[in-house]
Formats: structure tokens, sequence, C-alpha cells
């Protein structure tokens, strides 16, 4: 096919100033693989990577709480939002500057790298100090301004994908990050807008087998923000283990009745422990192993 017949595939279109097609996200352009670095743990491995804690950082207990929890379960990594897109204005919007000093003093004291959303570019100098990995939210996919101050930075990025971007402007948006030079970039499915109104959202599991097809990039699966309901979050991350994807982010709080935010998602510390250990298998089966956090390898004597 020919670009100037019909609205040509991603694979089709010339990057810019190179005359083929040559787009950075494609899986050709890294066959093996791409991995993503986030302190001590890598993404896009052998290893599947579990991303754990709150959907909002909400105070010191509750952080120091969760952080404790997760890494009780071997979890590597953990998450926390400070600056929260909420569709509503008058909902809470997170604790901004000091959630995110909240986040950081956990992720120090338990040894594991953070995981947090940026909203805005004007953000970046202060979260490239806080956390390890920077998160786009499903809403700020298509903010061109800041995948393009991304792509300058020296921090990986968790790309969500819009509630209801295709797989190529998911992809798009990746490689607006890649082509800034930042090619440290971990895709993450979390859910469609569809008309479905059981569900949250409508987990798009087919979009992952594809896009690990199409694409280098490590790719996670978020069943929380995906399914809205804590009961489903448990087979849709086995069924996500099991399609090929490489870690998953999860939203855990050891009081989900009283969460500021999504706590009807949110699983409780035991049912993290029990989703970790149903993981193992899926992830044998599949030729893959789990990504062990620094507590759990501790606590089994082999760091
Ligand atoms: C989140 O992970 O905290 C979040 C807001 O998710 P999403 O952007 O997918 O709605
Ligand atoms: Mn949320």
């Amino acid at each position: 096919m020919t670009s100037t017949q019909q609205p040509a595939a991603i694979a089709d279109r010339p990057r810019a100033g190179t005359g083929d097609a040559a787009w950075r996200v494609l899986r050709g352009e890294v066959p093996e693989g791409t991995r993503v670095r986030a302190g001590n743990v890598e993404l896009g491995g052998r290893a599947f990577v579990v991303i754990a804690g709150p959907c909002a950082v909400e105070g010191h207990q509750q952080m120091l709480d969760t952080a404790d929890a997760v890494a009780r379960t071997g979890a590597p990594m953990l998450r926390g939002g400070a600056y929260k897109p909420r569709t509503s204005p008058y909902a809470f919007q997170g604790m901004g500057e000091v959630g995110l000093h909240l986040l950081a003093e956990q992720g120090r004291r338990l040894g594991v790298p953070v995981v947090s959303e940026i909203m805005d570019a004007s953000q970046l100098p202060l979260m490239e100090t806080c956390v390890d990995v920077l998160q786009v939210g499903t809403r700020n996919m298509h903010n061109y301004a800041l995948l393009r101050a991304l792509g300058r930075s020296k921090r990986p990025v968790l790309l969500k994908r819009g509630f209801s971007a295709t797989i190529q402007e998911w992809l798009q948006a990746a490689e607006y990050i890649l082509d800034g030079g930042n090619p440290q970039v971990i895709l993450c499915e979390r859910g469609i807008r569809t008309f479905e109104p059981d569900t949250r959202n409508t987990l798009d599991l087919s979009a992952v087998a594809l896009v690990k097809e199409r694409s280098h990039l490590p790719v996670v699966v978020d069943p929380s923000h995906a399914t809205g309901r804590r009961s489903l979050v448990l087979p849709m991350a086995l069924a996500a283990a099991a399609v090929g994807a490489d870690g998953l982010l999860l939203d855990v709080h050891p009081r989900p009745d009283q969460a500021q935010c999504d706590g009807a998602q949110a699983l409780l510390p035991d049912d993290l422990a029990e989703l970790m250990t149903k993981l193992e298998p899926v992830l044998h089966a599949v030729g893959r192993t789990l990504w062990q956090g620094p507590k759990r390898a501790h606590a089994a004597g082999t760091r």
C-alpha cells in the first residue's frame, strides 16, 4: 500500500527526515525488545513486574501502611498519585508536592522505585527529583506538549492508553517521546470506553497482544482502572499475564472504604498477596518469572 492512495498504517509512514518507514516505536527497530530500567527494577525482560499502591497518596500513615503491605507481597515497585486528574473539579485533586514527597519517602525507605502521574510539563523538575517513573494518564495521552517535554527527560515514562485512543494513536503518542530522545517508554493498557456500563472500562487484552507484536516497548496492564471492581482485578490480572503483558499497575489500599479516590477497585493487602501467589504458575506456563522485590528476597535469605 502506498501512503498516497489511502490512509496509511503507522508502518507505512516515513519518519520526518528519513524518507523511509522507520518509526522508532515499531518492533523492527529493536527486535529483541526494549528493556526499561526503573531504579533496581527492569521491565520488558523475562521477569514480570508488579507495580502496586494507592490510586492517590492521602497521607503519611496511609502511605506507610500501603508501602509495607506492598513490600511484604514481594511487589517490587510502588505507585501513588499526587496530582490527580479528576473528572469532577470538586473531587479530591491529590496532595500535590507534599504527596510526592510522601511517596518518595516510602520508596527510599524500602529501596523500591516509585511511579506517579505528571499532568503538566511545569511539574517535570520536581517530579524528576521525586519519582523513578513518570506516568502519563489516560486523559493526557493526547497532550503533545507534555509528550514532547517527556521526550527530553532522562526518566522512564509509563504511557497510558487514552480511553478512546486507537492502538495506532497510542503508538503515535509513544513515538513523540521516543522521537524527542527518550527511549524509555512503558505502554499501559487501562481499558477503553465502550457501550458497557457494568464495568468502568473495557479491558482490551487483544490490544496488549497486538502491541507486543507491533512494538518493542514493554506493555503493562492496569486491571484496576480497566474494571473499576475489586472482584475483577485478580482474574483480569492473571489474564494479562497469560496474554504476554510485561507487568501490572494495581490499586492497593489498606482501608479502601476510606479511600479518597477509587476505593471500589482497590485490592486489600491480602488480595495482593493472593494475586502474587496465583501469578506464578500462570507466568511459568508462558515462560516467564515473577520479579521479586527486595523485602521478599531478603526474607527468603537470597540477598
Ligand atoms: C491512575 O492510574 O491513577 C489514573 C488516574 O489512571 P487513568 O489515567 O488510567 O485513569
Ligand atoms: Mn484512580
